[in-house]
């Protein structure tokens, strides 16, 4: 028998997996991502007290967002590489309520009301970010190097599918 859960617990479930299971380094990039400087110290070297106080848990598993283009079943699969068991999301995955071009690849997309979410064309994670240059923790990269790493992966592969399946 799998375990039923509905799609929150299921998030809450990934999140709390990322809040454990990130190192000192993948929390403090979420972190000075998030503009909390005092997380390095003078030498460069990480601030564990800062790191790991209490008040930054919210930031951390505020990086990962499951908006409504992630699917339940993408959810159940993620849970059973996490932790190596079998779920079944039992409710019905949001409605998909607005429609905008992605800030990073220029494709039309469809987004939940306000929440962030993955593109599904460029994988871009929707977060906060101060501009361009910034460094987006989720996505490992700041957004311009991120668009132009897209791009040059787009003009070898013109016929992937999902260029196709989407429009600008
Ligand atoms: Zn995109």
């Amino acid at each position: 028998m799998e375990t039923k859960l509905n799609r929150k617990e299921a998030i809450k479930a990934i999140k709390m997996y990322m809040l454990l299971h990130l190192n000192i380094e993948e929390k403090g990039n979420i972190l000075l991502g998030e503009g909390l400087d005092s997380v390095v110290n003078e030498d460069e070297s990480w601030n564990q007290g800062e790191i790991f106080k209490h008040k930054n848990n919210k930031l951390i598993v505020g990086q990962f967002q499951f908006g409504a283009l992630v699917t339940n079943k993408y959810l159940e699969a993620l849970i059973k590489d996490l932790y190596k068991v079998d779920i079944e999301i039992i409710d019905q995955q949001p409605e998909i309520k607005q429609v905008a071009k992605c800030i990073c690849c220029g494709y039309k997309v469809a987004f939940e009301n306000e929440e962030i979410d993955i593109c599904p064309v460029c994988y871009w994670q929707y977060s906060y970010i101060k501009n361009e240059e910034s460094y987006s923790s989720p996505n490992h990269s700041s957004l311009k190097d991120y668009r132009e790493n897209f791009q040059s992966k787009y003009e070898k592969d013109t016929d992937n599918l999902r260029y196709k399946i989407f429009s600008k």
